[in-house]
């Protein structure tokens, strides 16, 4: 492999303004593989709605049309908060020094990157790709004064090194978050109010047939 993407979330539920962002950015910027890692238990947000087997039945269903995508399920697998600093470190324990990794983030969350534990030390082992979000204008990234990552606008330099840079795209704007559909579903308005637009038939199937979010009061 010479170059691997991870995109992390809570993927309550995986929907469209996750796979076709993701989709275009692995494609403009040449990555062979993107891992969607689900976060157990975010240290950022409240517990997700769904339970875990759940989220994750619904991303498997998800990634079937995208043979570039896999899920990788080592916060589930770890005990206590899903630090991305140590998930980024067990990464490099796996692929070593030298490969390429770029952590994908929608604007919204590099927004806050500087809250993330360790936040700092995150350049040293990856990539920070930021990609465009509706309603979430990037900040000033020198807001971020960081002498362990430089911004890159180009694409090669993504691959000559192996972490350290920060790079921002710009994706087809979907106007789509999982807030939103929890709460289309949980007023049971179903067929005309843009679920078909906004997840894959199946993981809208596989909601239904489940009935979930149904009778949750929405957290945020
Ligand atoms: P919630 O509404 O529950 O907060 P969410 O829709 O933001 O969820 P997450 O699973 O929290 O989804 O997000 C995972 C990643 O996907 C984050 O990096 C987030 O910025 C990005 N993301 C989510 N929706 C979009 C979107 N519509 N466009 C671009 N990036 C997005």
């Amino acid at each position: 492999m010479q170059s691997l993407g991870i995109f992390g979330g809570t993927f309550d539920p995986v929907h469209f303004g996750h796979l076709n962002p993701v989709r275009e950015t692995a494609s403009a910027l040449g990555l062979e593989q993107v891992r969607f890692v689900p976060a157990a238990n975010p240290p950022h947000r409240s517990e997700p709605v769904a339970n875990t087997h759940d989220r994750l039945a619904m991303i498997r269903l998800a990634l079937k049309d995208y043979p570039e995508f896999r899920i990788d399920e080592r916060e589930l697998n770890r005990t206590g908060s899903s630090y991305t600093i140590n998930t980024l470190e067990s990464f490099r324990a796996q692929f070593g020094d030298n490969l390429p990794i770029m952590m994908l983030v929608g604007a919204d969350v590099f927004n806050e990157f500087n809250t993330w534990h360790q936040w700092q030390q995150i350049p040293d082992l990856a990539h920070i790709i930021v990609m465009t979000r509706p309603g979430y204008p990037v900040v000033d990234a020198s807001f971020f004064e960081n002498p362990n990552w430089k911004i890159s606008k180009n694409v090669n330099d993504l691959h000559s090194q192996p972490q350290g840079l920060v790079f921002f795209q710009d994706v087809t704007p979907i106007n789509i978050s999982a807030t939103k559909i929890r709460s289309l579903l949980e007023k049971k308005m179903t067929a005309d109010t843009g679920l078909s637009q906004a997840l894959p038939p199946s993981v809208i199937e596989y909601i239904k047939l489940n009935n979930l979010y149904v009778n949750h009061s929405q957290e945020h």
